[in-house]
């Protein structure tokens, strides 16, 4: 009887990360009441930074799709959806940070607006749609999924920059990663603060693990968007 051994640099398999940045003691399990769905790019391979595999390994309700396009929002949530009771989460179009009052997160129309009655367009989301890649991959799920358009639309309107720091140079203060981004969304959406925090634990143990094995490593600028 042979044990097959994975290789030194096989990923974890509980975290997804490579097995020096294994960040699983600090995975937590949330029954999130919005489902989430992730559309991945498949260029999006950023092994150690990236954060849509920690997010929704710790949702009861998540979903991670690769690819670039979908041809409904059914097939890429892979049931029956309503994209009027599914909201996305973009960041691309608003035309300038709303205002600080607003809280943080916003109802917008098609142009970016923020609505009047934000209680209403907040009100009975019951999924949510995050596009995770760099920001020309984000610009091109947004595209080539033109069923999107019929989704309610939602911005972030973080008060604090993204976690990742100096270890990646992000286009706007908003750009917070896939993970974080999510987190905001759902604490406020589900009126559960803690949750925000709850899910980035892992992402704060990976960047402290980061950040101990090579601290003098050059940072990471690659412009990024949201990962
Ligand atoms: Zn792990």
């Amino acid at each position: 009887m042979s044990v097959e051994t994975p290789p030194e640099t096989a990923d974890c398999p509980g975290c997804g990360k490579p097995r020096t940045l294994c960040v699983c003691d600090a995975l937590g399990r949330i029954d999130n009441a919005v489902e989430v769905l992730v559309l991945r790019h498949p260029q999006e391979q950023d092994k150690e930074l990236g954060t849509a595999g920690l997010l929704c390994r710790q949702l009861a309700h998540a979903t991670l799709r690769t690819g670039l396009s979908w041809p409904n929002l059914a097939k890429a949530a892979g049931r029956d959806a309503d994209t009027r009771r599914w909201a996305v989460l973009y960041l691309g179009t608003a035309k300038q940070a709303p205002a600080p009052e607003l809280g943080p997160l916003v109802a917008v129309d098609r142009d970016g607006t923020p609505l009047t009655d934000q209680a209403a367009g907040l009100q009975a989301i019951g999924g949510l749609i995050l596009l995770d890649g760099n920001w020309s991959q984000v610009k091109a799920l947004w595209w080539r999924n033109p069923w999107l358009l019929k989704c309610r639309r939602l911005v972030l309107n973080p008060r604090a920059p993204s976690l990742y720091g100096n270890l990646r140079r992000e286009p706007r203060r908003e750009s917070v990663s896939t993970l974080e981004a999510a987190g905001l969304a759902l604490a406020h959406l589900e009126g559960r603060p803690e949750l925000a925090d709850t899910l980035a634990a892992p992402m704060r143990l990976l960047l402290k693990k980061v950040r101990a094995l090579a601290p003098q490593r050059p940072r990471l600028d690659r412009r990024r968007f949201r990962r």
